[in-house]
């Protein structure tokens, strides 16, 4: 029950002051990928796509690793190369895309890293003993954005998902994860790359 059994500040570098300027809001800043994102089962960062088995160092478009806790215990992990995820995200129904992007732009924060949630403005220390997923959008070695989501906000874009689309996850899930309870949420790609 330690901190120091912990390494969320990987999330958060150095805020170092930027020379170029602040019109591209979303200037990847690129970071070692952290250990809480490494394989838990494997012992090592990830290497293969998690659907598809694609070597994820191949893939220009990056992919993301997604990691769902309970305070310190790893309850589900895997990395997604982006058109895998892409496909995930796209066998949403319509009403889904369209209200996960509403909720999306509501609800997105101007926040990046593990200590705000992404979603509401709980910190890490308030859900750090429930459930809470990391994502880390990653390239290669490195990771490029990183998100905190807190159990609450979970819940609630699992209400927004319809039925359908939650079984494409469920689906997913006890394909690669048997015997892992299926209450989950599509972490939608972000920041809200979705045009309606
Ligand atoms: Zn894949
Ligand atoms: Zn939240």
């Amino acid at each position: 029950m330690s901190e120091e059994d912990t390494n969320f500040e990987a999330g958060e570098g150095p805020e170092e002051p930027t020379n170029h300027s602040q019109d591209d809001q979303e200037a990847p800043q690129r970071e070692p990928i952290p250990s809480v994102l490494h394989s838990f089962y494997e012992d090592r960062p990830f290497v293969s796509c998690t659907r598809c088995g694609e070597s994820l160092e191949h893939f220009e478009e990056g992919y993301r690793i997604s990691k769902n806790f309970k305070g310190e215990e790893v309850i589900v992990e895997y990395a997604l190369c982006m058109p895998c995820l892409n496909a995930m995200l796209d066998e949403a129904s319509e009403e889904s895309k369209q209200r996960l992007a509403e909720f999306q732009n509501e609800r997105y924060r101007d926040v990046s890293g593990f200590n705000d949630c992404a979603l509401c403005d709980k910190q890490f220390d308030e859900v750090k003993d429930e459930e809470y997923g990391l994502v880390g959008v990653c390239h290669g070695d490195d990771m490029v954005d990183s998100a905190m989501i807190c159990f609450g906000c979970m819940e609630d874009m699992s209400e927004i998902m319809s039925e359908e689309t939650r079984r494409t996850w469920d689906k997913f899930r006890e394909e690669n994860f048997p015997g892992v309870p299926s209450d989950f949420e599509p972490f939608p790609s972000r920041p809200a790359p979705v045009t309606l």
